[in-house]
């Protein structure tokens, strides 16, 4: 057993409203730049929908992520000989269309205009070429349009059957995604860049990319099946989300995660087993999620505070790992599931998949309340199951339901103490089918709906006096320096 610490992340999906504040919070601080207009690192996206940049999940477009070879695993986007071959030209990029061209507006031709009849009006110009753009795209051009002919349609998780049924009108539904870098446990962007630019903290896993040493080959965006590294052609480098390390080190919540209106985001250390990371990332599909779960360790088990001491994990990280909310949701109670789990990547941001409308029975318009049936069955849920289980467990529909199944025990248990009208006898099936009990559900109701500052996010005193240490013969880590937009950091790179 090989004990490594991750700083991980859980959204709660159900809560996100879709206003963006995490995007522009990010914006503001890290992609404000000549070069980075287009990027992203934390967006917002409507599914169902295309998303950013266009169709990232379709992996037969872009060749991103892992694929199965005998008993391991290989990049889908390059072995030795193509990436030789390809190194001058990258076949599976998205382009500057399928992000969209960024652009600002001559908001001087408002001052500017001489007095007449007229309103003045400021033109959209693309911030690449300065020149006048006419717009039909943007990071969340599909906002809210789930259902519409154009984005929904072309969600590639939806079978041909499911698209028809989702354009009748009185079953359009949406929600949202946020995604930001999923800090990956076996991360293809490092794995395909052939001049070692990418690597992982050995301390505490946040990935990170060594402006120094890229060489803008771009395999690193081709290679990450979540496109969540960019290319910036102003500097001729690529960059990515780097968990806003800088405010972690100081003891403050990355920015997307402070400034989250919904409060969906949650954040604590994962201890984990590194000697199962290859084993795990070549499982059977229908097995990843379960395995990726069984790689993370109970943080109160001696034999793992052991293990975590040889292997040089500082105690306050085993102490955070204790407290850690991403701990509670995605191991002890089962709930948080990754995205897209057979990309293989073995991502440690994970997801509360959303109960959605799960009301009874409507009349005239209005839901009825004195139905029978207050929530009704999840397979009358307007989404399909089989949608929700391409999204987070690979296809197994069973995984998906047995959360969603204890998201509703939840929800029916609070709807009975608070308004005493759910039937008893239905509610002691639902505990016994989910292992739920009324003293879990009221932990996961509160850590859900009435989590303070500090339950939601659990951030270690971060020691980098040790990585030294922990870098002699540790063969994640070694020294190296970035900078990039006047900012320098000292860090410790991986191979
Ligand atoms: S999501 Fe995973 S593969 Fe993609 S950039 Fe982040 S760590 Fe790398
Ligand atoms: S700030 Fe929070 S609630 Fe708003 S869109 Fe982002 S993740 Fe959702």
């Amino acid at each position: 057993m090989d004990v490594r610490a991750q700083i991980s992340m859980m959204f709660h999906l159900d809560k996100c409203i879709g206003c963006h504040t995490c995007s522009v919070a990010c914006k503001n601080i890290w992609t404000d730049r000549e070069g980075t207009e287009y990027m992203w690192w934390n967006n917002v996206e409507t599914k169902p929908g295309t998303g950013y940049p266009t169709k990232w999940e379709d992996q037969e477009k872009y060749k991103g992520g892992w694929q199965p070879k005998g008993k391991t695993i290989k990049l889908k986007v390059a072995d030795k000989a193509s990436t030789f071959a390809n190194i001058f030209h990258q076949p599976h990029l998205p382009t500057i269309d399928d992000y969209y061209e960024p652009w600002t507006y001559k908001y001087s031709d408002l001052f500017d205009a001489k007095a007449g009849d007229d309103q003045p009006t400021a033109r959209p110009v693309s911030l690449i070429t300065g020149k006048n753009i006419d717009i039909n795209a943007g990071p969340n051009w599909d906002d809210d349009l789930s259902g519409s002919s154009v984005y929904a349609k072309n969600d590639p998780n939806l079978t041909e059957d499911e698209k028809q049924a989702l354009f009748e009108i009185e079953r359009l539904t949406m929600f949202y995604l946020p995604r930001i870098c999923n800090h990956c446990l076996n991360p293809a962007c490092v794995a395909s860049c052939p001049s070692g630019a990418l690597y992982k903290r050995g301390d505490d896993g946040i990935v990170l990319l060594d402006q120094n040493t890229c060489r803008a080959w771009r395999f690193c965006i081709s290679g990450c099946p979540y496109k969540k590294t960019y290319y910036n052609w102003k500097t001729g480098k690529s960059e990515k989300c780097i968990l806003c390390f800088p405010r972690l080190e100081t003891g403050q919540a990355p920015a997307c995660f402070h400034s989250c209106v919904g409060r969906i985001r949650y954040l604590g250390v994962l201890l984990y087993d590194a000697d199962k990371i290859e084993a795990t990332a070549s499982a059977p599909e229908n097995e990843l999620v379960e395995l990726q779960r069984e790689m993370i360790l109970d943080p109160h088990d001696p034999e793992v505070i052991a293990g975590a001491e040889k292997s040089g994990v500082h105690f306050s990280m085993v102490e955070a790992a204790q407290k850690s909310p991403v701990y509670k949701f995605v191991k002890k109670w089962k709930l948080a599931l990754p995205l897209h789990p057979e990309f293989r990547t073995l991502p440690m941001l994970f997801y509360i998949p959303p109960l959605l409308p799960v009301l009874g029975r409507m009349e005239d318009g209005v839901y009825n309340v004195d139905s029978d049936e207050y929530f009704t069955s999840l397979d009358k849920a307007r989404l399909p199951m089989r949608y929700m289980a391409s999204l987070f467990t690979a296809g197994n529909e069973e995984q998906v339901r047995l959360v969603l199944e204890k998201l509703l025990t939840v929800r029916t248990y609070k709807r009975a103490e608070e308004v005493g009208d759910m039937d008893s006898d239905k509610l002691k099936a639902m505990f016994e089918k989910t292992g739920l009990t009324p003293e879990l559900c009221e932990e996961i109701y509160r850590l859900t709906s009435l989590p303070t500052f500090e339950d939601r996010f659990v951030i270690p005193p971060m020691h980098r006096e040790y990585v030294a240490e922990l870098t002699m013969d540790d063969p994640y880590t070694f020294k190296a320096e970035i900078g990039f937009g006047g900012f320098k950091g000292r860090i410790e790179r991986g191979t």
